[in-house]
């Protein structure tokens, strides 16, 4: 991010505009929307600028900027269509302490005016850094078609009733009183009329007031390989309504960032051989969260269910007495085989597929080799990095092809993911030579699909060179 968006405190404060035309016209629209006090220097102003002047919106002053004319402001505008004048002006009011804008001159302001969405008190502000105006429009477009116009005057309205709905313990109670208001009892109140809006918000906190508090919660939620969008719409809502989230190493930063901003977020950071908080340790977080009342989300990697040490959770919140439920997720294998095209099974090939786990916590986990030797076998193996060369060797004791195909998935359905074909005779090597420091899925029996890379440009990375 080279810009951080803020908001400005500017109520009674004053924002300098060089500029008469209609660069500065398309700014003085926007700045009128705010409380500060507007100066505008131009020697020859707009018919429209004189009649604001008129009318008092603004102070005009019809003469170019001088030295200490951008005293005291705090944002100033170089809006005179002229690169030379532009400079000048920009000179002047950063020595006198402003911080500076050249209307459309991204590489020479001190800050940028996003695309704005007006809700006043709620205001969205939108930015691409320059990058694609065209995006900028398109999102505010989109947002001023969603929310509803009277939003600004359920929020000012909503404001004033705050102190009353401190009634409400804080935390899901208070939260969900709000939800109700703006998403329902608010919106149907404003229909009637803005003196509708007091009465319903006293007695929507009156039923609130008298709803028995929500008891404790345990969702045990699949997050899916990584891709946001691979995120159920259930695991969505979970995260949205969550107070305390509790997640794996394993989860992508960008999922996370779906949560809602009040979760209380915690990493139980388990590692496959690092460091890690124990798993009776993070049981006991669990329960303690669920204890308190919290709705607790549990978030897993890919589905909750494979690989996961769910069942010593779940026994854990059951004997705890607190109520739990499974949203199930896109797990890995799912992923990493749609990335090389290809089908977990195959009529006449395999009409079983195996989820394997490379190693437990006793070390190498053993299988029943014999069976997966045997060609055209499908095998998704999780964990199976460390593990390659003692399976490969296993395997191979039980009389698998050295030819048979490997194909190994790293960061499958992220950005960074890396497709490493190879076959069971070169898989330790080819493996360590790819240095994959990321989550790898091994696949034993399957390889990409030969005519994807051409077929779907862009969509895949294969990594000829691994
Ligand atoms: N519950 C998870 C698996 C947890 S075990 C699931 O259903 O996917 C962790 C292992 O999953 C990793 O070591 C790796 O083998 C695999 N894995 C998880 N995410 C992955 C991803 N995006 N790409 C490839 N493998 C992944």
């Amino acid at each position: 991010m080279q810009h951080f968006p803020i908001f400005l405190a500017v109520a009674g404060r004053r924002i300098i505009l060089s500029g008469g035309g209609d660069a500065a016209l398309a700014k003085l629209r926007l700045l009128f929307k705010t409380q500060a006090h507007i100066t505008v220097f131009a020697p020859r102003p707009d018919a429209q600028i004189e009649t604001w002047a008129g009318e008092g919106r603004l102070r005009l002053i019809r003469r170019a900027l001088e030295p200490g004319d951008a005293l005291c402001a705090v944002l100033f505008y170089a809006a005179d269509e002229d690169d030379a004048e532009d400079a000048r002006t920009v000179a002047l009011a950063r020595a006198d302490g402003a911080l500076t804008n050249i209307v459309d001159n991204l590489g020479d302001s001190q800050f940028i005016t996003p695309a704005i969405v007006d809700r006043d008190p709620v205001t969205i502000a939108i930015g691409t850094e320059g990058a694609a105006p065209v995006l900028a429009r398109a999102i505010k477009a989109d947002l001023e078609e969603k929310l509803p116009s009277q939003l600004g005057t359920l929020a000012r309205i909503g404001k004033t009733f705050r102190k009353a709905a401190d009634a409400l313990p804080f935390g899901r109670p208070r939260r969900d009183f709000w939800r109700a208001y703006y998403f329902d009892a608010g919106p149907k109140a404003i229909a009637a009329g803005e003196d509708a809006v007091q009465p319903a918000l006293e007695s929507l906190l009156h039923t609130h007031l008298n709803t028995p508090r929500r008891e404790g919660h345990v969702a045990f939620v699949g997050a899916g390989p990584g891709d946001p969008e691979l995120l159920t719409l259930k695991a969505r809502r979970a995260l949205d309504e969550a107070d305390v989230i509790i997640h794996d190493r394993l989860i992508a930063p960008e999922i996370l960032e779906l949560a809602r901003r009040e979760a209380v977020m915690i990493d139980a950071g388990k590692e496959g051989f690092g460091p890690s908080m124990t798993q009776s340790d993070i049981n006991a977080l669990i329960v303690e969260h669920g204890r308190s009342g919290a709705q607790v989300v549990r978030l897993k990697g890919g589905d909750a269910t494979l690989f996961g040490r769910l069942y010593e959770e779940i026994e854990a919140v059951e004997a705890a007495g607190i109520a739990w439920h499974i949203v199930p997720g896109i797990t890995a294998a799912s992923a990493a085989v749609a990335s090389i095209g290809q089908s977990l099974t195959k009529r006449g090939r395999n009409a079983s597929v195996r989820f394997l786990t490379g190693h437990d916590m006793k070390g190498f986990a053993d299988h029943d080799w014999k069976t997966l030797a045997a060609p055209g076998q499908v095998a998704a193996i999780y964990m199976g990095k460390k593990a390659a060369r003692f399976i490969q060797g296993r395997l191979m004791m039980h009389g698998a092809a050295l030819s048979t195909p490997v194909t190994v998935i790293e960061n499958a359905s992220r950005p960074d993911q890396r497709v490493l074909e190879t076959t069971l005779a070169a898989l330790p090597a080819d493996l360590s030579d790819a240095q994959m420091s990321g989550p790898a899925l091994t696949f034993l029996g399957l390889s990409p699909r030969a005519a994807l890379a051409t077929q779907l440009p862009g969509e895949l990375q294969f990594e000829e060179a691994l």
